[in-house]
């Protein structure tokens, strides 16, 4: 087990143990689960009393998750969208020109830098997956294939200047290193320069019990109290705080060198709200914890309900959060018989760790199981939508998160 990575405090209370997952990225082959060399780490999330920060009690080597990335931005429409808005608004509140450097880390496949490029702002994106960092280029966004730190920090800047902007969309929750990470950031970033970070938010995923969410990649679970403790050591502070919708819910937080600017109301108001609502406390995490244990237990006698009836039950969508679910809940095809999902990427593949099938969606309605397990929860709306003829054939949906429902 490690030590807090923002305070270094020894004193983590684990408050949830979701068991022991393979890597939930990693669909595998029919050759591959032949081998059967596949590894499996302790899933499980602790409280540091220190500074109250959210994070897993033990690291897989980012490598083993990161050097080759399945997860594209721009196969999201809504996504692309966001990111492109994301930079439209950067450039207009910071009043980049084309002398500015923005440097993305984390940059995927550089579908938010096209949108700075577009305003004819000077990008680098750095990205640690060779095959994302290639797709990139080869739109024209300049891409250094590496993990940031400070070695890579010194290398950008006596070649590059100092950056005006660096963003970090969805990547900030995978760094272990996080003082590695800051004296980077420390040491790219202009004196008067700002970052903007967006990460999926810690009051988001207690309030709709997603526990799902939670697997390897995400090291850290931020909550603004403990980001602005982390970066006040390294001379910054939060500016401005805006909660966003998008992905179950995330904030995007506005840093800069303290004393550049006066932070503005937004961060006075998250942060009393994350004292209100108990984000620094552990009773919070037990609570919350016991909410997940509820759901698995009734969603589990459900299943069993069904089994005993002799039921089919499928499961629908192959997001990384599924094999979370899984796991925690120990299904295997004894209990979900296949699961379809959109991608081509997937289908044909087997979910890691206990090789569920994975089918195209058109198979329930050749098959028409009896229930179909929405693996892909926060895109229910979507998914009925799509399988209205399922249902009309009297097909159900279970939706298990934030509580179980059978549509
Ligand atoms: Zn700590």
């Amino acid at each position: 087990m490690t030590d807090c990575i923002v305070c270094g405090s020894h004193d983590i209370e684990i408050f949830l143990d979701l068991g022991n997952m393979s890597l939930a990225n990693k669909f595998l082959t029919e050759a591959e689960c032949a081998e059967s060399t596949e590894a499996t780490y302790p899933l499980r999330v602790g409280f540091c009393a220190t500074c109250g920060h959210v994070q897993l009690a033990e690291h897989v080597a980012p490598p083993a998750m990161f050097d080759h990335y399945l997860y594209i931005s721009s196969m999201s429409e809504s996504l692309k969208a966001h990111l492109h808005g994301l930079a439209a608004t950067a450039v207009e509140r910071l009043g980049l020109t084309e002398t500015s450097l923005v440097v993305d880390l984390g940059s995927n496949d550089g579908t938010l830098l096209e949108g700075f490029l577009r305003a004819g702002v000077r990008t680098l994106g750095i990205e640690p997956a060779t095959n994302l960092a290639e797709i990139a280029q080869a739109k024209g966004v300049a891409t250094l294939t590496a993990y940031f730190g400070e070695a890579t920090a010194r290398t950008i800047r006596a070649e590059h200047g100092p950056a005006a902007l660096i963003t970090s969309t969805n990547s900030f929750p995978h760094i272990p290193a996080l003082r590695d990470f800051l004296r980077g950031v420390d040491l790219l970033l202009a004196d008067d320069g700002t970052m903007i970070i967006e990460a999926h938010y810690l009051r988001d995923l207690l309030e709709q019990n997603a526990f799902d969410t939670i697997y390897h990649e995400h090291v850290s679970y931020w909550a603004l109290g403990p980001m602005t403790r982390l970066f006040r050591e390294f001379g910054m502070e939060p500016v401005r705080v805006e909660r966003l919708p998008i992905h179950h819910g995330q904030i995007r937080v506005t840093l800069r060198r303290i004393g550049q600017q006066t932070p503005d109301a937004s961060v006075t108001q998250i942060l009393a709200e994350e004292k209100t609502i108990g984000l620094d406390r552990i009773e919070t995490y037990r609570t919350f914890a016991d909410h997940a244990r509820a759901l698995r237990d009734s969603l589990l006698a459900i299943l069993a309900e069904f089994k005993a009836q002799g039921k089919r039950v499928v499961g629908y969508g192959a997001p990384a959060k599924s094999s979370t679910l899984i796991t925690f809940l120990q299904l295997d095809r004894s209990t979900i018989d296949y699961i379809a999902d959109k991608s081509p990427l997937k289908q044909g593949r087997y979910s890691p760790g206990v090789h569920i099938p994975i089918v195209a969606p058109d198979r329930l309605l050749a098959d028409q199981p009896d229930y179909a397990l929405l693996l892909a929860w926060n895109f229910a709306e979507e998914i009925m939508g799509e399988q209205a003829e399922y249902h009309r054939r009297g097909g159900k949906f279970v939706i298990p998160v934030p509580r179980v429902r059978i549509v």
